[in-house]
């Protein structure tokens, strides 16, 4: 037991030092595919296609080129939700597949799983303009399917990836220094916050932090 533990702490150790560096392509080679290896039932399908077409907040609808429902596996353990798509997600129709979306699937490597393990999301589906934080209309409005969608999977583990998407589950105003290292509850899930990779990539000194968020998410995993 004791050495799987030295093992785990080696390779973390290996990705953290990976990660500290700014070589985000080189970790891109190694990559996991983002499809989900679950089938989706009939009534999450039907969802899907209401929050494809949605049109609940005009500026939204008229500028984006997709809407980014979220992806991974429908029965994951760990749902990972971050703010809004950017331009990436926005031309692939996926979640977090640019620079930042490199960096999750290192960070969800870290902790020894796949991407495909877990499901990705966004607390709002559609890429707001040049990247603009979503307005709070915007988050009222598309709420209730990332609601839906954590109903849907049931996980055991929510994470946060930001404050956007922490405030939003939480409905708080608080930082995100004062929610991270503490246990929430949303929907019958415990919920970790942590750093937003797109943050994390501007501000690498916080990636130790990020990182020890990370152990929390793998220690509540095993519990
Ligand atoms: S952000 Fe959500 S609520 Fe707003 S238009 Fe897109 S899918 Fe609809």
């Amino acid at each position: 037991m004791t050495e799987q533990i030295n093992d785990f702490q080696k390779d973390a150790l290996h990705y953290l030092h990976m990660l500290e560096g700014d070589g985000v392509e080189l970790l891109g080679k190694t990559a996991v595919s983002t499809k989900s290896t679950v089938e989706e039932p009939g009534d999450v399908i039907d969802f899907k296609s209401t929050v494809m077409t949605c049109k609940k907040c005009p500026e939204l609808a008229m500028c984006r080129n997709s809407v980014v429902f979220g992806d991974g596996n429908m029965k994951a353990d760990l749902v990972f939700v971050g703010e809004a798509p950017g331009a990436e997600e926005d031309r692939q129709g996926l979640p977090f597949v640019g620079k930042a979306g490199q960096l999750l699937t290192k960070m969800i490597e870290a902790i020894q799983m796949r991407r495909q393990d877990v499901y990705i999301c966004n607390v709002i589906k559609c890429r707001p303009p040049n990247n603009r934080t979503p307005l709070p209309d915007e988050i009222g409005n598309c709420l209730p399917y990332l609601e839906k969608q954590i109903k849907t999977i049931q996980p055991r583990i929510v994470c946060a990836l930001g404050a956007v998407a922490a405030r939003a589950l939480l409905n708080t105003t608080r930082s995100i220094s004062s929610m991270r290292g503490h246990n929430f509850e949303y929907q019958g899930a415990k919920l970790i916050v942590t750093y937003h990779p797109a943050y994390l990539l501007r501000n690498p000194a916080d990636k130790k932090k990020a990182w020890e968020d990370l152990k929390r998410v793998r220690s509540e995993l095993q519990s």
